[in-house]
């Protein structure tokens, strides 16, 4: 017998391929098709029937499949519609999101791991990307994790591939293949769920429970807030009696409420009352960043200890394999991690947290463009599960959602420990030219003056004689800002991306922040002796080094992207800074979430003027939530806490009600503003980007784009008159790695229509000429 099968292939095309099979297949089923002139592709089935469009006979030759590769689908029912849900909504072809859900293969047969050689170790520091930022100072690395961080880094699969060939010619890296022992085929077989699921199991399980109930780890009592907020949850959330009434809670709770407490009773209650004690309910916890991962890890793992599986992009694929089978068999009963956890291939997931909702981190910055808070929300609808999104900065699409009744919203408004707020005080920032210093010829000499205010240092000071911990808080990162040109007051910039390099390190090593660029201010300094230079502005590195200098008897210590390359730095510093073996932790962004560590009596946050000014609607949003999230690291045990500001723009709306902890007050200025300009939440927004190496190509191919578009606009007035069209126009970074990039903004306040003309524009762009690229974003977080 023959069937015709529906196969997803991952291809820029929008649509599925039909192949010929001796059997019926289950969706969700990986196979391997030949296609185009590859021999062999993997594919997705994803129906038996024939695509709805086909029409008339066929005129080309069908072919069968080669292989099958799962003898159970790798992708549950509930998966294959999300897939399908993401294709429409975020426009992506369906083959390329189903590869997105998943890690990479782990059918791999060998295991190849390249070794970086000191010749490698040492190569020129003027490449676009070095072996040893690769290897982030490790001497070997599996190839799926050298391919990641390259793709991270912004190169293409096929440029990955050049490059890993260069550095093998070169002599800067060798390549080792080992065979794999142990062959995880087994994972997908169905035996596996059966035995643990017989009756007589469960009744053991049940028994041994009850019997080590007393070594049982101990739940923090909840306090009257905890308490309404749990109960909401639990009646209008795991026992409501239909979908319908499940809508998605928002838990508003200020920094240091328990939240964290709230979501572990819930989902404790949730395993404790599973109806069917041997498929019992699972819980998927969804965590911004990955430096936020050991902390939750150890919380959760204490409470339920063997239940929990956790993945993150450190880890290699074999692992994360291991893990999610871990969920896909039903053995983990708690999934944490960063954004594509919201794909964990759940056997039956009746509870989503998004903790931390607001934060930019869960959209997806390359290939399938998505927001993992809102996957959330379409996946718990999927599944007929709880979502509780929460944070005590909500993103102003949801509090409106909250607002206008769409999200049911729970508000924890006080500090667990009775502690107030800490207190927040401002001082207004050096202006930056005081951090200059002069270099000419080749004498430079990099010192600076301190970019910190006495009351700072002093503040610092005292609290290490405390002996209580603090952290500083610079929004940059590297060594100090740019190297400006004191003639023409130009910085020096990146040769292939339009923004400045920034000084890295003593060492004087300028770099592109987008590009990985690399070079030297001597270099910079000899090819033009006839300027002065001067390196402004400072980052957290450079904030390190003073602080150093100023309290030498201070513990310190840096955490910022640069140090959280290395995947074994990140765990080490932060139980470092938790055992009280660091006084002061200096870092970015990545200190102002989440985090809870009770000794830190004293937050400094520099430079957040620069968060303020940024070319974006969300400018606003983003130092709000840094400012408020900062300040809740303060004060958070036993001790009260307190917030030193240091800002030239202190008396700005948005400074002054984070200073008030004011998150509704700031939500109703912010939400006038939006609905004034026609932003999210009340406009929606999807993004085109084009970007080519020939910006005059480009420039006419847009145009031409345009034309065709505002033709189509002027023949239906009723899109025109609720669509507003913006651009083409140069990207606020215009060019990066030598691209030229321009945006069209579709912005509409009704969805379907954004969506018409979205969809009109795709087709206008779908075979683009040259070399020439198409992004879409839908529901942009960053216009930058
Ligand atoms: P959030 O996530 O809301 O910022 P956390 O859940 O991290 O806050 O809790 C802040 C601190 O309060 C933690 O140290 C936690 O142990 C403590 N805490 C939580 N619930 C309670 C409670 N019911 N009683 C006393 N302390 C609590
Ligand atoms: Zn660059």
């Amino acid at each position: 017998m023959t069937v015709d099968l529906q196969i997803a292939v991952a291809t820029p095309l929008h649509q599925t391929f039909t192949y010929h099979h001796d059997e019926a297949l289950t969706p969700g089923v990986r196979v391997l098709v030949p296609f185009g002139r590859q021999a062999r592709t993997l594919g997705v089935v994803v129906s038996a029937a024939p695509p709805a469009d086909a029409t008339g006979p066929r005129t080309f030759k069908i072919k069968y499949i080669n292989s099958v590769l799962d003898a159970e689908p790798v992708y549950s029912l509930v998966l294959m519609r999300l897939a399908e849900w993401l294709s429409q909504y975020y426009m992506h072809p369906v083959g390329e999101v189903l590869r997105a859900m998943l890690p990479a293969s782990n059918k791999k047969s060998t295991k190849v791991t390249y070794e970086l050689t000191g010749d490698g170790a040492n190569a020129p520091e003027d490449l676009e990307v070095r072996p040893v930022t690769m290897f982030a100072r490790k001497s070997t690395v599996s190839e799926p994790t050298l391919k990641n961080r390259l793709k991270d880094h912004g190169l293409s699969a096929e440029e990955s591939g050049r490059t890993i060939k260069t550095w093998l010619r070169k002599g800067w890296i060798t390549v080792a293949r080992e065979r794999k022992i142990a062959a995880r085929s087994a994972v997908h077989l169905p035996e596996a769920t059966v035995t643990e699921t017989t009756a007589t199991e469960a009744t053991i399980t049940e028994t041994t429970d009850a019997a080590a109930n007393a070594g049982r780890p101990v739940f923090q009592n909840l306090n009257a807030r905890q308490q309404a907020a749990f109960d909401t949850i639990v009646t209008r959330g795991l026992r409501a009696a239909s979908a319908a009434d499940r809508c998605p809670f928002l838990l508003f709770g200020v920094t240091g409420s328990g939240k964290t407490e709230v979501f572990l009773h819930t989902i404790r209650e949730l395993i404790d009352s599973s109806a069917d004690q041997s498929q019992k309910a699972q819980s998927l916890v969804l965590v911004p960043e990955i430096s936020l991962t050991p902390q939750m890890t150890r919380i959760f793992e204490e409470r339920f200890p063997g239940k929990v599986a956790v993945v993150h992009s450190a880890m290699e694929d074999d692992e994360r394999w291991r893990e999610l089978d871990r969920v896909r068999r039903g053995e983990a009963l708690v999934l944490i991690g960063p954004r594509s956890a919201v794909f964990g291939p759940f056997a039956n997931l009746k509870l989503i947290i998004v903790d931390e909702e607001h934060d930019g981190s869960y959209k997806q910055g390359s290939g399938l463009l998505y927001n993992a808070r809102d996957v959330a929300i379409v996946r718990a609808g999927l599944e007929n599960a709880t979502v509780v999104l929460g944070s005590a900065t909500p993103s102003m699409e949801s509090w409106n959602n909250a607002v206008t009744g769409k999200y049911q919203l729970i508000e924890m408004p006080d500090r667990a420990s009775t502690k107030p707020l800490p207190e927040i005080e401002t001082l207004p920032a050096r202006p930056a030219f005081k951090a200059i210093s002069f270099l000419r010829g080749d004498s430079g000499s990099m010192e600076h003056e301190s970019p910190f205010a006495d009351e700072v240092i002093n503040a610092l000071r005292e609290n290490l004689s405390r002996k209580q911990q603090s952290i500083v808080l610079v929004n940059r990162r590297g060594y100090a800002y740019y190297l400006m040109s004191v003639e023409d007051r130009k910085a020096a910039g990146c040769p292939k991306c339009s923004i400045s390099l920034s000084v890295h390190s003593k060492k004087k090593i300028l770099r592109c922040h987008y590009c990985g660029y690399n070079t030297t201010v001597q270099k910079i300094i000899a090819d033009s002796p006839d300027k002065t230079w001067a390196v402004v502005g400072y980052g957290s590195q450079k904030a390190e080094d003073v602080l150093k200098s100023k309290i030498p008897e201070a513990q310190i210590a840096r955490l910022d992207s640069d140090t959280v390359l290395d995947p074994k730095a990140l765990p080490e510093i932060l139980g470092k800074f938790r055992a009280g073996e660091i006084d002061i932790l200096v870092g970015t962004q990545i200190l102002a979430k989440g985090h809870d560590f009770p000794n830190v009596t004293l937050i400094a946050i520099l430079e957040v003027d620069q968060l303020l000014g940024l070319p974006d609607f969300r400018g606003g949003e983003r130092t709000f939530q840094l400012l408020v999230q900062a300040a809740g690291r303060s004060g958070r045990g036993q001790l009260a806490g307190k917030v030193l500001l240091q800002s030239m723009r202190c008396g700005h709306p948005v400074v002054q009600t984070a200073l008030r902890q004011d998150f509704k007050a700031f939500a109703e200025i912010e939400l006038e503003f939006r609905k004034a300009l026609g932003y999210p939440p009340f406009g929606r927004m999807i993004q085109f980007e084009f970007n080519g190496s020939d910006p005059r190509k480009l420039d006419q191919w847009c145009s031409a784009i345009e034309d065709s578009l505002l033709t189509m606009l002027e023949s239906n007035s009723e899109l025109a008159r609720c669509v507003r069209v913006l651009g083409p126009a140069p990207a606020p970074i215009e060019v990066i790695r030598g691209r030229t990039r321009r945006t069209i903004m579709i912005v509409s306040p009704s969805r379907p229509a954004c969506r018409t003309v979205a969809t009109h524009l795709q087709k206008l762009v779908s075979a683009p000429p040259g070399d020439i690229r198409v992004k879409i974003d839908v529901d942009p977080q960053s216009t930058l």
